[in-house]
């Protein structure tokens, strides 16, 4: 069992409503961007004087170009519906994780500004002027959202505490108050192409030390090309896929089908990151600027399709934005755009996830499987919160809960789903996503997971589950760090890629 300067939260058989804790996690708070982190990305370093008139411009900014954010500050009705549907106030019983309450951080300063009676009569409606005091609040309790949408799901109003989050921290980062872990990872993307600052002969010597590994393992040259012109399919997968386990399991996955499929693809250095973290902090000109990489790339190289990894946001950035953001799909206008828009192929999906081109080919009979060499696993299979509130996938509603599922029956032999309240648009979030996993939060990771972690006891339980397969780099990640807090094994957690690597047949006719 991993130790910790704090208690992990004892897991229930049936899911508890904690006792309310008030400021439980008041004193938690992720490490503050240094004025270089913010500086290389064009953010102010520092609060200065006058901040607190800049943070209520840009709010009026924010709610002047984002119709739901107005909607979102006015319409709730605080019922209490979401109050206990976030998994950081089930793990933590701190009440300002309520998404009510997490709301209401923003929602007083806003009708302080912005409404007619917050204007005149702040105390009757609970209006607050802006101060350091509201600002730390602020930074410490939006950050402990992970942006995961789970409370949307269960309110009347459909309120998205998620944007507000995002607001919340594109208003911090204008002022100058913005968080480390994801500005600098921001900077890394801009600077060497990918969150892991991976330059491009490390990014080949990984590969190519993959090919030898999978010839080592197969006896099949099963190639990961790099930056190869005029490939069918470039694959924008996260960079953790590169290096770190269980992801590269995943990689490994790909290129086993894109090879037995016969399918020409290439990874590119300048594209090596799927992931957007400029979504995380909610800022428009990051987010596209992330993405034109991607754009430039698939010019460059030629490519008819673009195929996008095993990563939850990445997915959602891929499947929501891309097509308006950077005409990847239609939508963008400017010429780059249209000449994309006509260069990739129309028979297929623009982008694609991996789970569609697999299961595709496997419906098509393209590709054939020896079941059995799972069947030292039973699996379950956790829905990412990105893929699955926020995205689709294949033609029919649903299709990112059923897809993912068929692939992983259709490779493996023993398959449990946990429990319904807490899968499909219920899933709970793994508890580090939004940019939240970093090591200064990993006391909120732990306590977050808690009710991810209490239905993965029920299947192991009750069906002797021992692998929870998922399609998401941050909660490969998450789950490898938190799994031993809760007594599980590291290694319980993998891709659905993996499970494709493990039992494709490879080097024979299909
Ligand atoms: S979006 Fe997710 S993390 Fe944020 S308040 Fe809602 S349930 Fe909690
Ligand atoms: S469920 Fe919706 S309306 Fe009800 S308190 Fe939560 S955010 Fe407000």
């Amino acid at each position: 069992m991993a130790t910790a300067k704090f208690a992990t939260p004892a897991l229930s058989r049936y899911p508890v409503i904690p006792l309310v804790e008030r400021g439980a996690m008041g004193h938690l708070k992720p490490f503050v961007a240094s004025p270089a982190i913010q500086g290389n990305i064009g953010f102010p370093g520092e609060l200065t004087e006058g901040w607190e008139q800049r943070a209520v411009a840009k709010m009026g900014e924010l709610l002047g170009k984002y119709r739901s954010l107005q909607v979102y500050m006015d319409a709730c009705v605080h019922c209490g519906a979401c109050s206990d549907k976030c998994h950081y106030f089930l793990g933590t019983g701190d009440p300002r994780n309520m998404p009510v309450a997490r709301q209401d951080l923003m929602r007083g300063v806003y009708r302080r500004y912005f409404t007619f009676a917050g204007k005149h009569f702040p105390k009757l409606v609970g209006a607050v002027d802006m101060s350091k005091q509201v600002l730390d609040d602020w930074y410490s309790y939006y950050h402990q959202c992970s942006e995961c949408r789970r409370c949307s799901v269960f309110c009347p109003y459909g309120i998205d505490t998620a944007e507000i989050t995002m607001a919340a921290r594109e208003i911090m980062d204008a002022v100058g108050m913005g968080q480390k872990y994801s500005n600098e990872i921001i900077g890394k993307v801009h600077k060497i192409g990918n969150n892991l600052g991976l330059p491009g002969p490390a990014l080949r010597n990984t590969l190519e030390g993959l090919e030898e590994d999978v010839k080592e393992d197969t006896g099949i040259d099963v190639r990961y090309p790099l930056d190869v012109k005029g490939a069918e399919v470039l694959l924008v997968t996260p960079s953790a896929d590169f290096f770190a386990e269980p992801h590269i399991e995943s990689l490994i996955g790909y290129g086993k089908v894109f090879h037995a499929a016969g399918i020409s693809w290439t990874l590119s250095t300048k594209a090596s990151e799927a992931g957007n973290f400029g979504m995380f902090i909610g800022n428009y000109e990051q987010l596209r600027k992330i993405a034109l990489r991607i754009r430039e790339a698939a010019l460059e190289l030629g490519v008819k399709r673009i195929v996008v990894g095993e990563c939850g946001h990445a997915w959602r950035v891929a499947y929501s934005f891309w097509n308006t953001l950077v005409g990847i799909g239609a939508g963008g206008k400017d010429p780059f755009a249209i000449e994309l828009q006509n260069q990739l192929d129309g028979r297929y999906k623009q982008p694609t996830h991996i789970c569609e081109l697999t299961w595709d080919l496997i419906q098509r009979g393209a590709l054939k499987f020896d079941k059995e060499k799972n069947d030292h696993r039973i699996v379950t299979f956790h829905d990412s919160c990105n893929v699955a509130r926020a995205s689709r996938m294949g033609d029919m509603p649903g299709g990112q809960f059923v897809i993912p599922r068929d692939i992983i029956k259709a490779v493996a032999n023993n398959f449990h789903d946990m429990a319904p309240a807490t899968i499909h648009e219920a899933t709970f979030c793994c508890g580090g996503g939004g940019g939240l996993l970093t090591d200064d939060l990993i006391e909120l990771r732990v306590k977050g997971a808690l009710p991810r972690m209490e239905a993965l006891r029920n299947v192991a339980d009750d069906h002797g589950v021992n692998f929870m397969a998922t399609i998401c780099a941050i909660c490969k990640a998450q789950f490898s760090k938190v799994l031993p807090y809760y007594g599980f094994e590291m290694g319980m957690v993998g891709g659905v890629h993996q499970l494709v690597s493990t039992a494709i047949r490879l080097g024979e006719p299909v």
